[in-house]
């Protein structure tokens, strides 16, 4: 894997061994260009076993060798082959030799893979498209068949489960480091297979859950491992982030779980604010956090604004800042560095900055408006120390010129922290303050970032390390720090030795270098003619002084390309005025990776990023409360299409169809069922529906416009009744029409073997269990459907609604749940609706299987959903 960019000094590098070298194999697998697919069969393989991953019980290390020499070696072969351009498995097979043992070892090395990628790029570039467009389904055929491959394997793992005999057997088929490779070479194929292509659709690359649990063994907590493949989903940018070795920063991570990491998290009542660590600088070694928090601070203890003086500025709808006097030698030549600290109301004199800060790392309280003595004092010297080294962004706070002078001093200091600056004893003013907050940061000279994992890392090393460490430092992964991050222009990010670099510089050369990757693949591909003939021939050496592909393949893999994640200046920029709807897509893109301590702050960032409706949602105290107003706040923007979206839900009168969250749960896909990104064109509404009754089978492209009624949502959709139940209702169901000729099988979220191998694993699986509808009142169920059936094997979405009744024309239901409806004729059944029919007609004494239908209706039937 040393085609792909690592940082300046990776943390534990990974050796791809070589499998097919061992003396005691008794066999060789050469791959010999005859075929990818039938190459299993020549060696006496299965490969229709092989597609299952059942390696038959055959000797595991004799199916590693022959496993990497198919999927890795072959497979990369036949892609050069397919494009007609040389290759030498050898180039790939670096040997060394053991310290004083007589033993070799021999490793898969990619060292020359740049080259060939580059002639692939340049050879196709003059290819016809007829030509192109075989090579490029020819490649897709390999890539997929090798992508089965390593699916099967990871569920045959996951299934072994517990069964450690069989788990350590199948490891031992396929280990980790040449699973990682293949996984690599397709990532690194897919890409090149898109720039050369341009498919009408992506390749899709398998994860690598192997890498995930050696980023978990060296100390990466599981939660922070999910949400980082929820974000990037991509293997290059996973194997630079393991490189970059686990945080460093020790945090409690005994509340995670497999799918949230719970250690940002503040607890109000055992949050302790920490006083400054023991600068390392001091000691012959670092003292250990829980060490610097139980020593007692000679700082002299806690300093804070008067609480009259702070509440007062509040009251008169001014921003309170924090003003604080800089170090100074008396007249008498003493040393002074007292604080004088004072809050003043800002007034446009008073330049400030804003501090966004990781409250886990120890500078908030949630008892008083203030921080130990030792923290103001490093936190001033940190300001200063910015301002001075970056005057050219301060102009606002040096008199004119006087930067210039290396006599540069500073009087007094402004800052803004929400520690110190949103009153903590005073509700209606802690409330006044938050309103505000959007103010504070847009106001602000600049942004201060503080985050104990990046104040440990050096500058200094390339920029793409430096983001990719703050793609991965908790402050990227915490609500609050995106409208910290995106309202204001000029943010600043606290590195090690108290250097700072501005966010906007980390991300500019990198999307500099993201647009050129294509021009970069295409430089100076006149010179390259000699080394491809060159090569064509059999000669490797190529001409002298030709260029660094190395370099050049370095500079563009999507390694970078993906981690081009910060978050963007949300809103604030004239230039790309957004839409409402579009600016809510962008928020919520931004925050299904970020998470908070408390739920009920998720409607007040959503909001103050949207700049709409935060005065509403902060007069309510409740979380519900808070939610239902942001849902009205968002209802000229959501899609009807919501109801269909998986996700978790509200469990409230009226709002059972609402999302509950947006955090951690939102995949990117079903956002767009959440927002009605097109708006709403009353004319198009028109055109649709009558070409809706001219052709049944039409799919919806616009969206109509949702109301959230006093009794739930009004939408209009196609859907159906059913009769009244006799038995309570099974998790799946189906329902018959056209006299019998055509049968719906329908599979509810608490089904969640049918319905999470729909998603592919990326569903919100509901997490109670399945209280069954029961005969009577409620059992009036209808499905309200997302589109009519066109594709025969694609399932469509529906809503269940139970209690169900018809008053003028419109039907009233409560949302129950997302089902998944599949059409089964005479002609085509879904292989798992025979299995399900079985075992369900087996158990009719306990559950209905069956329903029978009372009324269709057409797509512009309403339905209010509570
Ligand atoms: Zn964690
Ligand atoms: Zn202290």
């Amino acid at each position: 894997m040393d085609h792909i960019p690592t940082p300046e000094h990776p943390f534990r590098p990974i050796h791809v061994p070589w499998l097919g070298g061992s003396q005691k194999l008794k066999v060789n697998y050469e791959y010999d260009s005859k075929g990818f697919l039938d190459f299993p069969s020549r060696h006496g393989w299965n490969t229709q076993s092989l597609q299952d991953a059942n390696f038959e019980g055959k000797n595991a290390a004799q199916t590693a060798a022959f496993l990497q020499e198919w999927l890795y070696f072959g497979l990369i072969s036949s892609v050069f082959q397919i494009c007609g351009i040389s290759f030498n498995r050898h180039d790939f097979i670096r040997r060394t030799s053991g310290l004083g043992k007589k033993k070799y070892r021999a490793f898969v090395t990619t060292r020359t893979l740049g080259k060939k990628l580059q002639q692939w790029y340049d050879k196709e570039k003059y290819g016809s498209s007829s030509t192109k467009s075989e090579h490029e389904q020819d490649i897709r055929y390999n890539f997929t068949f090798t992508s089965g491959v390593l699916e099967a394997f990871n569920r045959k793992l996951r299934s072994a489960g517990d069964n450690v005999e069989e788990a350590t057997y199948l490891r031992n088929c396929l280990p980790g480091e040449a699973e990682l490779s293949v996984v690599v070479l397709l990532a690194t194929i897919q890409y090149f297979h898109m720039v050369i292509y341009d498919p009408p659709s992506r390749l899709v690359v398998p994860t690598c859950p192997w890498l995930s649990s050696l980023m978990v063994s060296e100390g990466w907590c599981v939660g922070q491992v999910t949400k980082l493949w929820r974000r990037h989903n991509n293997v290059l940018t996973m194997y630079y982030f393991k490189m970059l070795g686990p945080p460093t920063a020790k945090k409690d991570h005994s509340r995670c779980s497999a799918t949230r990491c719970a250690a940002n998290d503040v607890l109000e009542d055992i949050y302790a604010t920490a006083h400054c660590p023991v600068e390392p600088s001091f000691m012959h070694f670092q003292v250990p956090k829980m060490i610097t928090k139980r020593m007692n601070c000679r700082c002299g203890g806690h300093m804070g604004p008067p609480s009259d003086k702070l509440v007062a500025i509040i009251k008169d709808g001014k921003i309170p800042i924090i003003s604080v006097r800089c170090p100074t030698t008396t007249q008498n030549g003493k040393w002074d560095d007292s604080l004088d600290l004072r809050v003043i109301a800002y007034t446009g004199d008073t330049p400030y900055i804003a501090i966004s800060h990781v409250w886990s790392d120890g500078l908030g309280n949630p008892r008083a408006n203030t921080l130990p003595i030792c923290q103001l004092k490093a936190l001033r010297t940190q300001l200063q120390y910015m301002i001075l080294t970056n005057p050219e962004y301060f102009d606002d706070i040096f008199p004119e010129g006087l930067h210039i002078h290396k006599t540069a001093r500073l009087e007094r200091l402004h800052f803004w922290i929400d520690t110190l600056c949103v009153p903590v004893n005073d509700l209606e003013m802690r409330k006044k303050a938050i309103l505000d907050m959007r103010n504070v940061y847009e106001a602000a000279s600049a942004v201060l970032v503080k985050d104990a994992e990046l104040n440990a890392q050096s500058r200094y090393c390339p920029l793409e390390e430096v983001m990719a460490r703050v793609c991965v430092s908790p402050w990227c992964g915490r609500l609050w720090t995106l409208q910290e991050g995106t309202l204001n222009d000029r943010v600043f990010v606290q590195m090690s030795h108290k250097e700072v670099v501005m966010l906007d510089d980390l991300n500019e050369p990198t999307r500099a270098l993201v647009l050129l990757s294509d021009e970069l693949l295409d430089a100076e591909s006149a010179d390259l003619i000699e080394p491809i003939s060159g090569s064509l021939n059999g000669d490797h050496n190529g001409a002298p002084g030709h260029m660094d592909f190395a370099a050049k393949f370095a500079a563009c893999p999507s390694a970078i390309l993906s981690m081009n994640v910060l978050p963007g200046s949300i809103g604030s920029n004239p230039i790309s005025r957004q839409t409402k709807a579009e600016l809510f897509l962008q928020i919520l893109t931004e925050v299904q990776c970020r998470e908070t301590s408390k739920a009920s702050d998720e409607a007040i960032c959503i909001t103050t990023l949207l700049d709409a409706g935060v005065e509403d949602v902060l007069r309510e105290n409740t979380h519900d409360g808070r939610w239902t107003v942001f849902l009205s706040v968002v209802e000229d923007v959501i899609s009807a299409r919501i109801i269909f979206a998986s996700l978790p839900r509200m469990a409230l009168d009226g709002y059972n169809w609402a999302p509950r969250t947006f955090l951690s749960c939102a995949q990117g896909p079903e956002l767009a069922r959440v927002v009605n990104i097109h708006g709403f064109d009353p004319g198009n509404q028109e055109l649709q529906q009558d070409s809706d009754i001219e052709e049944p089978n039409h799919t919806r492209h616009v969206s109509r416009p949702v109301r959230i009624g006093e009794r739930g949502l009004m939408v209009a959709f196609t859907g159906l009744t059913f009769q009244p139940l006799t038995n309570p209702l099974s998790p799946e169901f189906c329902f018959t029409e056209d006299d019998g000729n055509v049968t719906y099988w329908c599979v509810t979220e608490y089904s969640p073997v049918h319905f999470a191998a729909y998603f592919e694993g990326t569903a919100f699986l509901r997490e109670e269990s399945w209280d069954a509808v029961k005969p009577g009142a409620p059992s009036r169920l209808s499905v309200v459907l997302e589109n009519h059936f066109s594709d025969p094997t694609a399932p469509v979405r529906g809503a269940l609604l139970t209690n169900c009744r018809d008053e003028a024309n419109v039907v009233y239901g409560r949302y129950l749940c997302l089902v998944l409806v599949m059409r089964t004729t005479k002609s085509y059944q879904p292989p798992a609706f025979e299995l399900a029919k079985e075992k369900m007609v087996q158990n009719t004494d306990h559950a209905q299987w069956e329903l029978a239908v009372a009324a269709k209706f057409d797509g512009q039937q309403e339905w209010c959903i509570a």
